[in-house]
Protein backbone atom coordinates (compact mmCIF):
# COMPACT_ATOMS: atom_id res chain seq x y z
CA UNK A 1 0.00 0.00 0.00
CA UNK A 2 1.55 3.34 -1.05
CA UNK A 3 0.89 5.11 1.80
CA UNK A 4 1.67 2.74 4.48
CA UNK A 5 4.64 3.97 6.11
CA UNK A 6 6.17 -0.09 6.83
CA UNK A 7 4.84 -0.90 3.10
CA UNK A 8 7.65 2.26 2.70
CA UNK A 9 10.13 0.00 5.20
CA UNK A 10 9.26 -2.78 3.89
CA UNK A 11 10.09 -1.76 -0.01
CA UNK A 12 13.22 -0.10 1.35
CA UNK A 13 11.69 3.77 0.75
CA UNK A 14 11.68 5.02 4.01
CA UNK A 15 15.35 3.98 5.75
CA UNK A 16 15.23 1.22 8.86
CA UNK A 17 17.55 -0.02 10.93
CA UNK A 18 17.57 -3.53 9.90
CA UNK A 19 18.16 -6.37 12.47
CA UNK A 20 16.98 -9.73 10.40
CA UNK A 21 14.90 -10.57 7.19
CA UNK A 22 13.57 -14.22 5.16
CA UNK A 23 11.49 -13.32 2.17
CA UNK A 24 8.73 -12.66 3.79
CA UNK A 25 9.26 -10.98 7.07
CA UNK A 26 11.61 -7.83 8.28
CA UNK A 27 13.04 -7.12 11.53
CA UNK A 28 13.85 -4.02 12.57
CA UNK A 29 14.43 -0.99 15.56
CA UNK A 30 11.98 0.68 17.00
CA UNK A 31 12.20 4.54 16.21
CA UNK A 32 11.19 5.25 19.68
CA UNK A 33 12.51 2.49 21.87
CA UNK A 34 10.68 1.65 25.30
CA UNK A 35 13.18 -0.77 26.51
CA UNK A 36 16.66 -1.41 25.77
CA UNK A 37 15.66 -3.61 23.18
CA UNK A 38 12.53 -2.99 21.08
CA UNK A 39 12.43 -4.26 17.97
CA UNK A 40 9.41 -4.68 15.65
CA UNK A 41 8.73 -7.61 13.07
CA UNK A 42 6.40 -7.03 10.06
CA UNK A 43 5.29 -9.33 7.27
CA UNK A 44 6.66 -7.17 3.99
CA UNK A 45 2.91 -8.03 2.55
CA UNK A 46 0.26 -5.46 3.93
CA UNK A 47 -2.35 -6.59 6.87
CA UNK A 48 -3.43 -4.22 8.63
CA UNK A 49 -3.29 -5.86 11.77
CA UNK A 50 -3.05 -9.33 13.64
CA UNK A 51 -6.71 -10.03 12.91
CA UNK A 52 -6.26 -9.43 9.37
CA UNK A 53 -2.71 -11.46 9.29
CA UNK A 54 -3.94 -14.51 11.39
CA UNK A 55 -7.22 -15.32 9.03
CA UNK A 56 -6.01 -14.84 5.88
CA UNK A 57 -2.43 -16.45 6.36
CA UNK A 58 -1.33 -18.19 9.75
CA UNK A 59 1.92 -19.53 8.29
CA UNK A 60 2.99 -15.74 7.75
CA UNK A 61 1.82 -14.86 11.21
CA UNK A 62 3.73 -17.88 12.40
CA UNK A 63 6.61 -16.71 10.61
CA UNK A 64 6.65 -13.31 12.28
CA UNK A 65 6.32 -14.44 15.93
CA UNK A 66 9.65 -17.12 14.91
CA UNK A 67 11.37 -14.44 13.90
CA UNK A 68 10.48 -12.60 16.77
CA UNK A 69 11.81 -15.03 18.77
CA UNK A 70 14.93 -15.43 17.21
CA UNK A 71 15.82 -11.70 17.49
CA UNK A 72 15.17 -12.16 21.16
CA UNK A 73 17.86 -14.94 20.93
CA UNK A 74 20.25 -12.24 18.92
CA UNK A 75 19.47 -9.76 21.42
CA UNK A 76 20.84 -11.75 24.30
CA UNK A 77 17.44 -12.10 25.79
CA UNK A 78 16.85 -16.16 25.71
CA UNK A 79 17.90 -16.64 29.11
CA UNK A 80 16.74 -13.61 30.51
CA UNK A 81 13.18 -13.00 29.39
CA UNK A 82 11.04 -10.86 26.66
CA UNK A 83 7.67 -10.04 25.70
CA UNK A 84 6.44 -9.47 22.56
CA UNK A 85 3.19 -7.28 21.64
CA UNK A 86 0.84 -7.48 18.55
CA UNK A 87 -1.23 -4.20 19.39
CA UNK A 88 -4.59 -4.72 17.52
CA UNK A 89 -7.10 -1.85 17.30
CA UNK A 90 -7.62 1.41 17.68
CA UNK A 91 -8.31 0.80 21.95
CA UNK A 92 -4.68 -1.29 21.55
CA UNK A 93 -2.66 1.86 21.28
CA UNK A 94 -2.29 0.82 17.61
CA UNK A 95 -0.86 3.60 15.55
CA UNK A 96 0.87 2.01 12.27
CA UNK A 97 -1.95 -0.04 10.45
CA UNK A 98 0.41 -2.80 9.22
CA UNK A 99 0.80 -5.81 11.40
CA UNK A 100 3.74 -5.67 13.66
CA UNK A 101 5.34 -7.64 16.45
CA UNK A 102 6.91 -5.76 19.38
CA UNK A 103 9.92 -7.44 20.76
CA UNK A 104 10.49 -5.69 23.95
CA UNK A 105 13.19 -7.17 26.28
CA UNK A 106 16.28 -6.07 28.67
CA UNK A 107 14.56 -4.51 31.60
CA UNK A 108 12.34 -6.08 34.02
CA UNK A 109 8.44 -5.36 32.85
CA UNK A 110 5.80 -5.03 35.26
CA UNK A 111 2.19 -6.50 34.47
CA UNK A 112 -0.38 -5.73 33.89
CA UNK A 113 0.33 -2.78 31.28
CA UNK A 114 -1.16 0.54 31.68
P1 LIG B 1 1.82 0.60 17.41
O1 LIG B 1 1.50 1.72 18.36
O2 LIG B 1 1.67 -0.77 18.01
O3 LIG B 1 1.08 0.75 16.10
O4 LIG B 1 3.37 0.72 17.13
C1 LIG B 1 3.91 1.48 16.10
C2 LIG B 1 5.37 1.64 16.42
O5 LIG B 1 6.04 2.09 15.25
C3 LIG B 1 5.66 2.67 17.52
O6 LIG B 1 6.32 2.02 18.60
C4 LIG B 1 6.57 3.69 16.83
O7 LIG B 1 7.59 4.19 17.66
C5 LIG B 1 7.11 2.88 15.67
N1 LIG B 1 7.54 3.65 14.51
C6 LIG B 1 6.88 4.68 13.90
N2 LIG B 1 7.56 5.13 12.83
C7 LIG B 1 8.69 4.35 12.76
C8 LIG B 1 9.81 4.32 11.87
N3 LIG B 1 9.92 5.15 10.82
N4 LIG B 1 10.79 3.41 12.10
C9 LIG B 1 10.70 2.57 13.16
N5 LIG B 1 9.66 2.53 14.01
C10 LIG B 1 8.67 3.42 13.83
ZN1 LIG C 1 1.53 -1.75 4.94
Amino acid sequence: MADCLFCQIAAGDVPSDQVSQTARVLAFRDINPQAPTHVLVIPKDHYPDLAALASADPGLLAEVTSVADRVAGTEGLAGRGYRVVFNTGAESGQTVFHAHAHVLGGRPMSWPPG
